[in-house]
This record gives structure tokens, sequence and C-alpha cells, in this order.
């Protein structure tokens, strides 16, 4: 299920290295390289699925897997006391721009609404 080309199938294969927060049958969590909040996280699929769009019924449980594992991260990180946020863009006009469906996790700061 894994593509060479994808720079996250790359990271969960090891072969890039990353700063790895979580690890089950079915998930992978590392820092995000650039991070926009003191915590920042990413949950991907170890299925490579390269975004919401192609996700189907059959990755039902996976989404919301990711989701409840997102939230343990939060707690574990520390962020839950300050609030957290945890967003999946999707397209490149929404600010995605790796091609495997990944769920940010964002806290330890005070999040603006809307978001730019
Ligand atoms: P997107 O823009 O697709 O929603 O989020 C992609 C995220 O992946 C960005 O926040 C970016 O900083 C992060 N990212 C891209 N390449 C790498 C990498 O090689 N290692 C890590 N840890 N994060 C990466
Ligand atoms: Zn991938």
């Amino acid at each position: 299920m894994s593509e060479n080309n994808c720079i996250f199938c790359r990271i969960i294969a090891g072969e890039i290295p990353s700063k790895k927060a979580y690890e089950d049958e079915l998930a992978f969590a590392f820092h995000d390289i650039n991070p926009q909040a003191p915590t920042h996280v990413l949950i991907v699929p170890k299925k490579h699925i390269a975004s919401l769009n192609e996700a189907s019924k059959d990755d039902q449980a996976l989404l919301g897997h990711l989701t409840l594992v997102a939230s343990k991260l939060a707690d574990q990180l520390g962020v839950v006391a300050g609030g957290y946020r945890t967003v999946i863009n999707t397209g490149a006009g929404a600010g995605q721009s790796v091609w495997h469906i990944h769920v940010h996790l964002l806290g330890g700061r005070v999040m603006g609404w809307p978001p730019g």
C-alpha cells in the first residue's frame, strides 16, 4: 500500500528520519519538520491515501482511529488543558502540500479563528 515516491510512506518505512511520536499497526505519528505551534504532530495512516477525496467507506474506521490517536497524543504531549486543534487540509487551495492524508495536531498556543 506504500508508494515509493511518497515522502510520508518513506517516513513510515524509516527511509527518511523523523521524530516519532506514536506508532501502531494502522497509524504513525511524527513531529512536523516546520512546526506551526509549540506542539505540531502529524498523524498518518500506514495505508497510502492521497487525500480525504480518495478515502472510501472502507477507510471509515481508519479515519476514526487517526482522530482518536490525535486525542491520545494531545493528552500525552500535555496540550489538553490549553486546547488543541486537529486539521486535515484537503487540496492545494486548502494548503495541502503532501499527498498522503494526515491529521495535524497543533497545540501549546492560543489558536485564531478563522484559520488563514
Ligand atoms: P499539508 O501542507 O499537506 O497539510 O502538511 C504537510 C506538512 O508536512 C507540513 O506541515 C510540512 O511542514 C510537513 N512536512 C513536509 N515534509 C516533511 C518531512 O520530511 N518531515 C516532517 N517531519 N514533516 C514534513
Ligand atoms: Zn504515502
